[in-house]
């Protein structure tokens, strides 16, 4: 009751939900306290938490943020729902996001920009916005997002919450609604690492339903950062390699300043600091916007006005239903990844543009595995900038260089997580990033947990 409440009265303001189910909740809470009474020891039980609008859930639209899906109802939850629901917690809606996952504003929504809640004439970073928002704003204290080149890290940085990716593989993809199959992971938003676990840690695991999720065990996160607390060390010979290709031109400087008193921070908690080189962040950029919308324009070609969501009015044959169907239910971003993709792999342009992308990704995830032989985890700016203003009218290559920081972890499929570490001069949070090697979601909650 006290975050519905918090949800009706102060989310006009931010507008971080998509769809609400306050009713149905309400009615699960109930259902959570009778079981509760009646012996159920699930710990999780009746813990509020919503979802990305781009994960499927059964009875409840799932929009992704595009007029595409303005009416699309799934027939079946995506595992990651039911993982979550399965641990007793209950969702209280559906999160605004960037239209199909594609933005770093949340300005890209057929629903709406999401407001800051640090400052609501900014935006919250995307492209899970919506997200990062309601756990700024306590509306949620956990919150599902996804992450492709940085959607979970980039908002979490800008709304001053913690959100982690997890390593490609160890989240179930199926029922999430795909924008680059190869890179998309859902992962978790808290307040702080450990809630962060709460969330991660049933969402996790193998599922027959998606190929490319791995039989992997899912260590006890919660377990793990409550232990590394009882000790009063814990960063005691962690080393932490720093990258100075992230560190160059572009950086805003009290983003800068920011980090590098955070890394002195993690000095006096016992870690080293390890100097360490990895591609150019830039090239990782041009990599990443050319293999994320090859993938984005054939995952999207199932949207065609005959079997989901919009179709338009009229249409005079099957090929005219095609093209407006798509021209008015897609917005100008993902019309342009669309079309940016299909180039990429076109006949003649392929072997130039798409297969020399995917083999320079090789090197990029050639360049962290070498960096990995000496130190335990990597730390960077989550984003060069703090929050701007919505309707800053920047270019695209403007906004995806926002991106710069973040993709290269999408591309060579590690996990990482983005913490707060302070303020900016007029009072936006600012985001540090740990980039941990395959499998160590843990290690990144427990050295963010000793900071915290
Ligand atoms: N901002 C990046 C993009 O627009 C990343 C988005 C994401 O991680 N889903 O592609």
């Amino acid at each position: 009751a006290h975050f519905a409440s918090r949800i009706e009265s102060l989310d006009t303001q931010t507008n971080s939900f998509i769809t609400q189910t306050l009713d149905t909740a309400k009615q699960h809470a109930k259902t959570a306290d009778a079981l509760r009474a009646d012996g159920d020891t699930r710990p999780l039980l009746g813990v509020p938490m919503a979802h990305k609008d781009n994960l499927c859930t059964q009875g409840v639209l799932s929009t992704c943020g595009s007029k595409m899906l303005h009416n699309f109802v799934s027939p079946y939850d995506a595992t990651v729902v039911k993982n979550v629901a399965d641990a007793g917690f209950i969702s209280l809606g559906k999160l605004n996001m960037d239209e199909f996952a594609m933005g770093s504003d949340n300005e890209k929504s057929h629903y709406g920009a999401v407001h800051n809640p640090w400052d609501l004439s900014r935006v919250p970073g995307g492209s899970s916005g919506g997200s990062a928002a309601a756990v700024a704003a306590g509306f949620v204290p956990v919150a599902t997002g996804s992450d492709t080149g940085g959607s979970i890290r980039q908002p979490a940085s800008f709304c001053g919450v913690t959100g982690i990716k997890p390593t490609y593989g160890r989240v179930s993809r199926y029922g999430m609604i795909a924008y680059a199959s190869s890179l998309d992971q859902a992962g978790a938003f808290g307040k702080s690492a450990l809630d962060c676990a709460y969330l991660l840690q049933p969402m996790s695991g193998h599922d027959n339903k998606d190929s490319t999720s791995i039989a992997k065990d899912v260590p006890n996160w919660v377990d793990e950062i409550l232990t590394a607390r009882t000790n009063d060390k814990p960063l005691q010979g962690l080393r932490i390699g720093v990258p100075s290709e992230y560190f160059g031109a572009g950086l805003n400087d009290e983003v800068a300043t920011t980090v590098k008193s955070a890394l002195k921070h993690y000095e006096e908690l016992g870690a080293t600091l390890v100097d360490i080189h990895l591609t150019h962040p830039e090239i990782t950029l041009a990599t990443y916007y050319l293999l994320a919308p090859a993938e984005a324009s054939s995952n999207l070609s199932r949207f065609d006005g005959v079997r989901f969501g919009y179709r338009c009015e009229n249409p005079k044959d099957l090929h005219d239903l095609y093209t407006r169907s798509r021209s008015e239910g897609f917005g100008a971003e993902v019309q342009r990844r669309i079309i940016m993709g299909t180039y990429a792999l076109s006949a003649g342009y392929f072997d130039a543009y798409y297969v020399k992308a995917q083999k320079v990704r090789r090197l990029i995830a050639q360049d962290f595995a070498k960096a990995f032989e000496s130190c335990d985890v990597i730390a960077t700016p989550t984003a060069p900038t703090t929050a701007y203003k919505i309707g800053a009218s920047l270019t695209p290559a403007e906004i995806y260089m926002g991106d710069v920081y973040t993709i290269g972890v999408n591309l060579a499929g590690l996990p990482a997580i983005s913490h707060p570490i302070g303020f900016d001069k007029q009072g936006l949070p600012v985001g540090l990033q740990l980039i941990g090697n395959h499998w160590q979601e843990g290690k990144l909650l427990s050295v963010t947990d000793a900071y915290q």
